[in-house]
């Protein structure tokens, strides 16, 4: 660039109007430079100084030109460069690492999902992540690409900012600072959230919430979980805690919670409550009547999970039915109040809970409209989430496409 150096604030607004591009390329892509002047309210110029610049950093490029009726030349059309850079994405679960390689479009290069368990311990678990991550990184060199960073999503609470593990019960670790171990390991930004958040954004990004700007993902897996996106940006509170809606105490004489706390929203309506309904009611003479849970594990109740509860319920199964759609009607006074507070324009359900969706969700539907304000529950769309498994590793890719394409200042793209 010629002329005076940028002061500050110019650089800063020069790297928002870079975010600002990137993001409407990613969102209504393929568009001309007059389209994304017009559709920005940039000047021209502007688009243009901006775009040469991303072309030249290899982020965004051209693909021919737009064809137009009427007069003028046609523009030549733009869009997200998927070969701009890949990004590494991992979910270290309770009972499952999986990690992808994703090119900058967050289309998919390389995944390796394995068991694991928390009895392994920190160190082996974290060990085995990495040497995963390593072979993503082996792929991502083998093809010349750039690295934009490392997402980690994790089941706990999270210090987004600092990137450390604060506590993960169901793992039983405490104060791990990732983001700074790995950092060191694997010389890359690294971005570190709680699996629900990460989960949410990955939706808001490329799943069943693209375009919707005010959503909450609410998450299944051992316990419950949610992410809440409020005007397109993951809501973290002040401590970057927030999310933590499993925890809404439902009844304060209720069963004992992970948490330590009584009568939890998850202790209503997570995988666990889910089972523990499934065998009172077995347990109950009478009420059992033409199930086949009991055979399907061999008459040992203990080997009851939820899988088994929605494939019965998929087969027909009362007790499987009965068991899911009180859980519906737990979920949908829960999800009422989230209604009336947020206002929410679509609610997710993720982990177990889209499994079991074909069950819940008009369950669900008509427990809202009984309990939540009529305006509110008007707008609001139930749905079941588009990457199941795959949502909290999805989501950790989102958490680099998010810093690359809202923080560009952070990544190194400065104008
Ligand atoms: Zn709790």
């Amino acid at each position: 660039m010629t002329g005076r150096p940028a002061t500050a604030d110019q650089g800063l607004v020069r790297k928002l109007n870079t975010a600002l591009l990137m993001d409407y390329l990613r969102t209504h892509g393929p568009l001309s430079r007059a389209s994304l002047s017009t559709a920005t309210g940039l000047n021209p110029s502007t688009v243009s100084s901006l775009v040469r610049h991303l072309l030249a950093e290899g982020l965004v490029r051209e693909i021919g030109r737009q064809s137009t009726e009427g007069s003028g030349r046609p523009g030549i059309l733009l869009e997200l460069n998927p070969e701009g850079g890949c990004a590494v994405g991992v979910e270290i679960g309770v009972d499952t690492i999986s990690v992808v390689l994703t090119d900058f479009v967050a289309q998919v290069l390389w995944r390796r999902r394995v068991a694991s368990d928390p009895q392994e311990g920190q160190d082996a678990i974290l060990g085995r992540a990495e040497d995963i991550v390593r072979q993503a990184l082996t792929v991502g060199k083998r093809r010349g690409l750039r690295f934009l960073g490392i997402g980690l999503g994790l089941p706990g609470l999270v210090d987004q900012r600092h990137g450390r593990l604060v506590f993960a019960p169901n793992l039983g670790w405490s104060d791990v600072p990732l983001q700074q171990l790995w950092g060191a390991r694997f010389n890359l930004a690294v971005f570190v959230e709680n699996e629900a958040n990460a989960a949410a954004l990955g939706e808001y990004y490329f799943g069943i919430a693209r375009n919707v700007h005010n959503l909450i993902y609410l998450s299944a897996g051992i316990g419950l979980g949610g992410g809440i996106i409020i005007n397109g940006r993951l809501f973290r509170g002040s401590g970057g805690y927030a999310g933590e809606i499993g925890h809404m105490t439902m009844d304060p004489h209720g069963d004992l919670c992970g948490c330590g706390k009584r009568g939890c929203w998850e202790t209503v309506v997570g995988p666990r409550a889910i089972i523990r309904r499934v065998r009172r009611m077995l347990e109950v003479s009478g009420s059992a009547d033409g199930s086949q849970i009991r055979a399907l594990v061999d008459g040992d109740l203990g080997r009851i999970n939820t899988a088994i509860v929605v494939s019965a319920a998929l087969a027909g199964d009362t007790v499987a039915r009965q068991a899911l759609t009180e859980v519906g009607v737990q979920l949908g006074i829960g999800i009422a109040n989230l209604v009336n507070t947020f206002n929410p324009e679509m609610m997710v359900l993720g982990g177990v809970l889209s499994m079991a969706s074909p069950f819940l969700l008009p369950v669900i539907e008509e427990t809202i409209r009984q309990y939540a304000l009529a305006q509110p529950c008007e707008t609001v769309r139930v749905v079941a989430s588009a990457h199941g498994a795959d949502a909290c590793v999805m989501g950790a890719v989102a958490l680099v496409l998010d810093d690359i394409l809202r923080e560009p200042a952070r990544s190194g793209l400065d104008g």
